[in-house]
């Protein structure tokens, strides 16, 4: 093990909208529109024409604008090619309440990192971007709280909250363009979630615009609510079905600023596990991350981003660790004797303190920058799914046998946020996949995972891409009470056409 001391401190790594869209576009394929509404008639330049009237607050881009803008995750984000902006609720509500009125479709956007293709728009769409509903409302101190408006990023939140010694509860590789509106409207997850839970569990109030045009508020700013059923938890993973986001209450935590960060050598996740659960045991450290990338993961990236990988010894995944404490002194003291301590117990396979912010930032890149392998692999099937985090060694293993049974070379990349069992699956094949093949390799992807009590998409969504998941995995009965509770809210099927199954 190499052993330096003063591991800088880990900074939030600013990302710019380049960097976070390099193209790892899963699958091309459109929506099926066949039981939806016919869009509008009018072209997209007649459609931006008449938005623009609506109301002062409201911005319109037409096909013009759009052009040479960046669409983000899929390529046709921006089909509609009429981009609505509001910059206030009222503006939103006007927007909506016209569209209502015309049956005109409507697809909620925010920072376009999505990746289930839940923004994928069509002419005769209205884009409704949250992009100019990006002021940071209040922070709240002492009660930790933020009242934000749907389209800051989590990074301009994480960067104000800072200035109060706080931070948000959630995390994610895409934080300088993910937005809060749509991490929302996802119930986003990310490096996290095993200590403070998912968006869910972080949201106290929303705002949000009905497919009718009418404000729901409920901008309560406590955790304590016990007065009937929690009526926003239906924009909280609603994917942009049941109304479009315009403000939210969040709760904030304190910042940890002094850390250590290492990556180590496993063997397996449960041994992982162990370094996971001895680092959450100590009374003066806080454990702040633990994702894992099996070995294929780990050697292909370390291989194009020219990370040295010769501590790691061969066929072992890569845990990057880190933890904080009240000195970085204290946190490398911790983090260097749990390793000592763990070391032979564990059969370590080799581990490596980050020494620098430069190191720290190489080990952070090697897992966030998780896209860039789709250059080699363009359009490759990829997977969020979950399981109890102590299955995770059996479900990879039977699923390389499972792959390998429909094609003796697929092979997948495997990597996640181990210790809520959230694991990320690419397959090494350059896509898209004919769909007959695509269903198989879905069905060896989701073997077992109900039988486990784990989800089929974990942090991602269902978007149009997972409809497959959703129609196999959910039961009959919440997939009717999902369509009942649509059809009450958006009667005209008007929100998000085409892709969550239950618009
Ligand atoms: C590099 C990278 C790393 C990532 N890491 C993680 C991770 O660790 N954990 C994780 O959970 N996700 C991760 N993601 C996925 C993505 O960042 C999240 O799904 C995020 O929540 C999407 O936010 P967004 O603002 O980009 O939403 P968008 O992509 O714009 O939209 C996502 C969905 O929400 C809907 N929507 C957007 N805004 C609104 C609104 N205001 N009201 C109603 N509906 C709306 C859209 O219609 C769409 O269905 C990652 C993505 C990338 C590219």
């Amino acid at each position: 093990m190499t052993r330096i001391t003063a591991p800088a401190q880990r900074v939030a790594l600013a990302k710019t909208a380049e960097a976070l869209h390099p193209q790892h576009i899963h699958d091309k394929r459109r929506p099926d529109m066949s039981t939806t509404s016919s869009p509008s008639s009018l072209s997209a330049a007649e459609l931006a024409e008449r938005l623009r009237a609506l109301h002062a607050d409201l911005t319109v881009l037409s096909p013009a604008d759009l052009a040479g803008r960046h669409p983000g995750e899929h390529p046709e984000n921006f089909g509609a090619g009429v981009m609505a902006q509001p910059s206030s609720t009222e503006a939103t509500a006007a927007l909506v309440s016209w569209c209502a009125a015309g049956n005109v479709a409507i697809v909620p956007q925010g920072g376009l990192t999505g990746l289930v293709g839940g923004n994928v728009s069509h002419c005769g769409d209205v884009i409704l971007s949250s992009s100019r509903l990006n002021r940071v409302i209040a922070i709240e101190p002492e009660e930790m709280t933020a009242t934000v408006e749907a389209g800051v990023t989590l990074e301009a939140l994480q960067l104000a909250a800072a200035a109060h010694g706080l931070t948000t509860g959630i995390d994610l590789g895409s934080r300088g363009t993910a937005t809060i509106g749509g991490m929302v409207s996802t119930n986003a997850g990310g490096i996290l979630a095993f200590r403070n839970g998912v968006m869910r569990h972080q949201v106290l109030g929303v705002e949000a615009v009905l497919p009718s045009g009418a404000v729901f508020s409920d901008l309560t700013r406590v955790v304590k609510v016990s007065a009937g059923p929690d009526l926003k938890q239906l924009f909280i993973g609603g994917e942009g079905a049941f109304g479009f986001v315009t403000k939210v209450v969040l709760k904030l935590e304190p910042q940890r600023p002094h850390r250590a960060t290492a990556m180590l050598g496993v063997v397996d996740a449960r041994t992982a596990l162990s370094v996971v659960h001895h680092f959450r045991s100590l009374p003066a450290v806080t454990l702040e991350a633990a994702e894992m990338m099996w070995p294929r993961y780990i050697r292909n990236h370390a291989r194009l981003k020219g990370l040295d990988l010769s501590w790691l010894e061969d066929g072992a995944s890569a845990l990057l660790i880190e933890i904080s404490a009240e000195s970085v002194e204290a946190a490398t003291a911790a983090l260097e004797e749990g390793l000592e301590t763990l070391w032979e117990p564990l059969d370590l396979k080799g581990g490596i303190v980050a020494q620098s912010l430069d190191q720290t930032r190489k080990f952070w890149d090697i897992r966030e920058d998780s896209g860039f392998y789709y250059g080699e692999i363009p359009d490759a099937a990829s997977f969020d799914i979950s399981v109890p985090p102590t299955f995770l060694d059996t479900y990879v293993a039977d699923l390389e046998s499972r792959l390998k049974a429909i094609d003796p070379t697929y092979e997948a990349y495997v990597y996640g946020h181990i210790a809520d069992g959230n694991l990320h699956l690419t397959l090494d094949k350059r896509g898209p996949l004919p769909d007959p093949e695509l269903r198989a390799v879905e069905d060896a992807v989701y073997t077992g995972i109900r039988e486990a009590g784990g989800s089929f998409s974990a942090e991602h969504g269902v978007g149009f891409e997972k409809q497959h998941g959703y129609r196999i995995f959910v039961s009959e009965e919440k997939q009717a009470l999902a369509r009942t509770l649509k059809q009450a809210l958006d009667p005209k099927g008007l929100f998000n056409q085409g892709k969550v199954p239950f618009a």
